[in-house]
């Protein structure tokens, strides 16, 4: 065998899936916004059907995209009136079962916010056991970042929040 050929020796995971998410939420006057179903006050709310729970949003396409299901636009219609004002932990909920009929639940979750306000340290701790706690795992498999964007278009401008989620799930044995 040539020197340079890769060579793997440990355990290959088997029955691991992978799925990212994204999502971002334009903001309106209100007087707070949920994040990872965490109640964060503010002077700003999310101006969205549900919720606006964009990091909970991102991890639930991320669940769905890693299973090769259709996103949560498809699964819960923004015309739909039974999903107004929807409580994004009571949805992830229902993804989660999806899951669970497939045979796979959650193994960890990585999620980026990007927000320029409001600060969002204070929160994050509280986040972190909020979405350890809808996934039922570990909260050191869960990971929450934030970040501004300096500044920079729509979300630098405060006008809306973002996040990405990468979702790992693991076959339920
Ligand atoms: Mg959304």
């Amino acid at each position: 065998m040539k020197k340079d050929t890769f060579q793997f020796n440990g355990d290959i995971p088997k029955d691991i899936l992978f799925g990212i998410g994204y999502d971002i939420h334009r903001l309106v006057f209100g007087e707070n916004i949920v994040l990872c179903g965490v109640k964060i006050p503010f002077d700003r709310a999310f101006d969205a059907h549900s919720d606006g729970d964009a990091p909970l949003h991102a991890v639930m396409d991320a669940i769905l995209s890693s299973l090769g299901q259709k996103d949560i636009g498809h699964l819960f219609p923004v015309n739909d009136d039974a999903f107004k004002g929807a409580d994004s932990a009571d949805l992830l909920k229902q993804v989660l079962n999806i899951a669970k009929q497939k045979g796979y639940k959650p193994s960890n979750a990585s999620v980026a916010v990007i927000a320029e306000k409001p600060k969002l340290a204070p929160y994050l701790d509280g986040m972190k056991a909020s979405l350890s706690s809808l996934l039922g795992i570990s909260p050191d498999r869960v990971g929450i970042t934030a970040t501004t964007n300096e500044g920079v278009d729509l979300i630098g401008n405060g006008e809306a929040i973002a996040s990405f989620a990468v979702v790992s799930l693991e076959k339920i044995k």
